[in-house]
């Protein structure tokens, strides 16, 4: 089977982890990827964009409807600060990629996790990450061409990944 641009669902995955506009004008970005780096995941892609509506409006399409779509989307794309779009990459990435945020609504959030730590309103919760393999699959393909996503090693990867 050929391997899909979201990896291998249970193995070496890969997520789409997006700074939010919030994130970014409050000094969080190097806060959200210190947090994944340093857990041992592998960056892949980054990029900063102001999303079009176009895309704003296809990455949350299940949420089309809810009374707060046409705000998410404002926020998202106003460019009044850049997105921060990026592909982490590694090990059980998605749902690991999931519990480093928090739940969605901050006050529910952990201690601990990003959302937990660094803000308080769902409208303003500073991050997104895809929440399943298939997600993974079509945010990664939305917001990042091919040849943006790069292949690389750890010059150290048995201290990372090694199961002995
Ligand atoms: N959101 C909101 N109000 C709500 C619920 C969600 O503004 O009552 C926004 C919030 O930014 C959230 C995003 O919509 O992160 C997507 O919602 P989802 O349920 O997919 O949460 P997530 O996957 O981001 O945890
Ligand atoms: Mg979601």
């Amino acid at each position: 089977a050929q391997k899909s641009i979201a990896g291998v669902p249970g193995g070496i995955e890969r997520t789409f982890i997006a700074v939010k506009p919030d994130g970014t004008q409050r000094f969080l970005i190097g806060e959200i990827i210190k947090r994944f780096e340093t857990k041992g995941y592998k960056l892949v892609a980054i990029k900063a964009i102001v999303p079009s509506r176009t895309l704003a409006e296809k990455h949350y399409e299940d949420l089309k409807g809810r009374p707060f779509f046409n705000g998410l989307v404002k926020y998202m794309t106003s460019g009044a600060a850049p997105v921060i779009a990026m592909v982490w990459e590694g090990k059980d990435v998605i749902r690991q990629g999931r519990r480093l945020i928090g739940a969605t609504n901050p006050l529910e959030a952990q201690p601990g996790t990003i959302r937990g730590d660094f803000c308080i309103s769902v409208g303003r919760n500073i991050i997104h990450g895809s929440d399943s393999f298939e997600s993974a699959e079509k945010e990664i393909g939305l917001w990042f061409g091919k040849s943006e996503v790069i292949e690389w090693e750890f010059g150290n990867a048995e201290w990372v990944t090694a199961d002995n």
